[in-house]
């Protein structure tokens, strides 16, 4: 029944087919069928097939620049968490030395 003699060209309607898409299994002259990765494939599943592979790209691109900005991000916390120890570590120091609250705090009752 779908023997390619019996087939005409999906878009051509006079020509006879001599390959079938095996994405679409519709029947093609071989005009319209470009080889990719050793198939036979007719040009809107070609395009389709290059188009989603875009797309994925993209998303892959997409989730890279996510775990960049993740990984930025925390590594910015990290060091502003850092930079807040240090800081903490050494005001201390120059309160005591100081007599801003400490003296206040003893004295209270
Ligand atoms: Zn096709
Ligand atoms: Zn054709």
């Amino acid at each position: 029944m779908d023997t390619l003699s019996q087939q005409h060209c999906y878009h051509h309607p006079r020509r006879e087919a001599v390959v079938r898409c095996p994405a679409c299994g519709r029947f093609f002259c071989r005009e319209c069928v470009t080889e990719h990765d050793d198939r036979m494939l007719c040009s809107g599943c070609l395009a389709q097939l290059a188009g989603s592979r875009g797309q994925g790209a993209g998303r892959w691109r997409e989730r890279l620049a996510l775990w960049t900005q993740g990984i930025g991000g925390f590594l910015m916390i990290w060091y502003l968490f850092y930079l807040v120890g240090r800081m903490l570590l050494a005001i201390p120091h120059e309160f005591h030395e100081g007599t801003i609250w400490h003296a206040d705090w003893w004295r209270k009752p």
